[in-house]
């Protein structure tokens, strides 16, 4: 199998908190001296420069430019749909920084919003629920940049915007208007952006089914499920889908590869 991209996933499949997955840099090593690699996360909280530092501290060497984040999809394509649009975020400063930097407004009142954006928020509190309850009601769009429900950490894991949703699809008995982290296409075609690869020959690693899995199937690339992090033995399909591979971690995939 010619495997010219590999779309790594970061919390559970190249490292659990602080700490590197083992044979996690060898894995990498061994990809990137054949293919073009890019690493994808849903976490909506941090620049891609934290995540490209964190990376090589640990010791896999990263750009920027190769940490592709559920923000920067997000952004992208609300500027396009609402460019200049008045929007009321359940998420942390540095996504508000991005919409504004974009071109986007904070809008005052619910009745001025025409967007809802929901997101990770650790400061998350009724006045803001209760805005974009108002918001949503009265016709403003609902977007999320995920749908985790929860976000692991290195303390545990904590509410993510997953929750969010649940409350605002519950407040206004509708589906929202979309999501743009992982499993979108919007993620999909953003990653294959990096590794300037057809879906065939890209394949996305990844330790959830719903989210990693989901997004290669649905955009037509290879997936390889890692058990090292969300996913246990035993729970390797989910809703339908089935990835192509399952190895316990990242360290068992180029082997597996080789065997192809
Ligand atoms: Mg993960």
């Amino acid at each position: 199998m010619k495997i010219k991209g590999f779309i790594l996933d970061l919390d559970g499949t190249i490292y659990l908190g602080d700490k590197l997955v083992p044979g996690a840099r060898e894995a990498v090593e061994w990809m990137r001296a054949r293919a073009r690699v890019a690493f994808l996360t849903n976490k909506p909280i941090d620049a891609p420069a934290c995540y490209a530092e964190k990376l090589t501290r640990l010791g896999i060497p990263t750009e920027p430019d190769d940490v592709l984040t559920s923000v920067a999809t997000t952004v992208d394509h609300l500027c396009a749909k609402f460019p200049g649009g008045r929007f009321h975020l359940v998420g942390e400063e540095y996504l508000r920084g991005q919409l504004v930097q974009a071109g986007m407004q904070v809008a005052a009142t619910p009745g001025q919003t025409e967007l809802v954006v929901l997101s990770l928020d650790r400061t998350l509190d009724y006045g803001k629920l209760h805005h974009a309850y108002l918001a949503a009601k009265s016709g403003a769009r609902v977007y999320a940049t995920n749908p985790d429900l929860v976000c692991p950490t290195d303390t545990g894991d904590i509410i993510d915007a997953g929750a969010s949703i649940a409350v605002i699809e519950a407040l206004t008995r509708r589906p929202i208007d979309g999501v743009f982290g992982k499993p979108s296409r919007a993620m999909a075609g953003a990653a294959r952006t990096r590794t300037r690869t057809l879906p065939d020959e890209t394949i996305v690693v990844g330790d959830r089914v719903e989210t990693d899995i989901a997004m290669g199937l649905e955009a037509g690339m290879r997936t390889a499920l890692v058990l090292s992090g969300a996913t246990r033995q035993g729970a390797e399909e989910r809703g339908g889908y089935r990835p192509d591979f399952v190895v316990p971690s990242i360290r068992e995939l180029p082997r597996v590869l080789e065997e192809q």
